[in-house]
């Protein structure tokens, strides 16, 4: 895991804020875990983010949408803010 870091707001998070969101994976997401069974790897999944304590839970409502999706849509409502 890379050290957390919010992927919307890119804010340090403080221990026990905000937290890591699975989202659907993509195909290539599931060629990145079979690459990383194979070779024993372990790395920051692709389909996985930090978040804030200010984004989790709308990250978490999205997190049947694939990574990319959920982060275009949650700028988008970033923006009209
Ligand atoms: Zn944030």
């Amino acid at each position: 895991m890379r050290p957390p870091v919010c992927a919307i707001c890119d804010v340090d998070l403080e221990e026990n804020e905000g937290g890591v969101i699975y989202y659907k994976k993509r195909f290539s997401d599931k060629v990145w875990d079979r690459k990383m069974n194979r070779i024993n790897g372990v790395g920051h999944p692709p389909y996985a983010e930090w978040f804030c304590g200010k984004h989790y839970d709308r990250a978490k409502e999205l997190e049947d949408l694939t990574i990319d999706k959920a982060l275009t849509k949650i700028r988008e409502e970033e923006d009209e803010k």
